[in-house]
């Protein structure tokens, strides 16, 4: 089977390698649809603490094609998908509720032979039927586990006016997910109008485009609202240094500017969810005092923690619309391609390879 493999930091090849068996309570996956995921782009630029060389590709749905002893529930020809994080179970964050922690953490496609290869190895337990839901649709539980996790950190959202920083495909999952869960008004800011008109397509009840340097000069948080603010501020004039507009903030840009501004554009009492990963390293000064006076409650949300039935079921149900955000189709030998087109195309939304 032909398999992705990145030998060092930007150096990747396709290689043939022997097809997986599966052991007890394990099965064997033909990959249909495999998303590219801001985790293989790190990897492949070296921005990965792991071992390396590693077999990418962690988002992925297909047909179970053999089963090992001891798999009850899968078959042959069966469609799912595959959750890649493996917790082990036992360790204390495991038996505390924080498998999301697992001190004995594998995942497929990091620390195990990955999903940008014709056919992968999964434990029976980390794969979910998906019915006759599409496999690139398939390819998105993964990601939306995330999401589904990180809003669970917010909730709950009816009635709320909320803020997203950033159109991408995580951003769009949350808006639409925020849609979902009742939120009065969902507003979207992005730099690309492309990005804002889908965010309309999805739901979104205003889309805006913010300017690259939100931070600077005057008036910062003037372009968010057109209208007249939807709350009366309580803060002071004095102590009013942007609209205090929003009652849920969520970062999906990763962009450290727009984190920062996060702080400004939360409504006293608010809920902020920094959810975009930022790099690595990145910092910026942050008033303790601002986030004191108007009672803020800053969460963040690291990887998902049993979220992926919920994930197939919205997917199914189409309540979560994914296609949409599926800009390229790629093959396994295109994958140095697909990580230069999210990096530099602007009109890049998410990258599917079908091996
Ligand atoms: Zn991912
Ligand atoms: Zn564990």
């Amino acid at each position: 089977m032909r398999v992705v493999v990145i030998d060092e930091p930007g150096s990747v090849a396709v290689r043939e390698f022997p097809d997986p068996e599966p052991g007890p309570g394990e099965v064997v996956i033909d990959v249909r649809a495999c998303g590219f995921c801001g985790t293989d782009l790190h990897i492949f630029r070296g921005e990965y603490l792991g071992d390396y060389p590693v077999r990418p590709g962690h988002e992925a749905a297909g047909v179970v094609t053999s089963v090992g002893e001891d798999v009850e529930g899968l078959k042959g020809g069966d469609r799912v998908a595959i959750e890649p994080n493996i917790h082990c179970g036992t360790c204390d964050m495991c038996t505390s509720g924080r498998g999301n922690f697992c001190e004995n953490w594998t995942a497929i496609g990091v620390t195990l032979p990955g999903c940008m290869a014709e056919k992968v190895l999964a434990p029976a337990g980390q794969v979910f039927a998906i019915g006759d839901l599409s496999f690139e649709a398939g390819a998105f539980m993964e990601p939306l586990s995330c999401v589904l996790h990180g809003m669970r950190k917010i909730e709950p959202l009816a009635d709320e006016d909320v803020l997203i920083t950033g159109a991408g495909p995580i951003g769009l999952l949350l808006l639409q997910l925020a849609k979902l869960r009742g939120a009065k008004n969902v507003t979207v800011t992005d730099l690309r109008e492309a990005r804002l008109q889908l965010a309309r397509d999805l739901g979104a009840d205003e889309a805006m485009p913010v300017s690259p340097s939100p931070l600077e000069g005057e008036g910062r948080g003037e372009g968010y609202l057109a209208g007249d603010p939807p709350h009366p501020n309580p803060l002071p004039p004095g102590e009013r240094e942007s609209k205090d507009v929003f009652d849920v903030v969520i970062d999906a840009s990763g962009n450290v500017e727009a984190i920062s501004e996060t702080v400004d554009l939360a409504r006293p009492g608010g809920k902020i969810l920094w959810f975009g990963v930022a790099p690595r390293g990145e910092t910026f000064p942050i008033e303790p005092f601002r986030v004191f006076r108007k009672g803020l409650a800053i969460h963040s949300a690291y990887t998902s923690l049993g979220n992926s039935t919920e994930a197939v079921e919205l997917l199914s149900s189409g309540k979560i619309r994914v296609e949409p955000l599926i800009s390229h189709r790629l093959p396994l030998e295109e994958f140095e391609h697909a990580a230069e087109l999210i990096e530099s195309d602007p009109d890049v939304l998410k990258v599917t390879m079908v091996p």
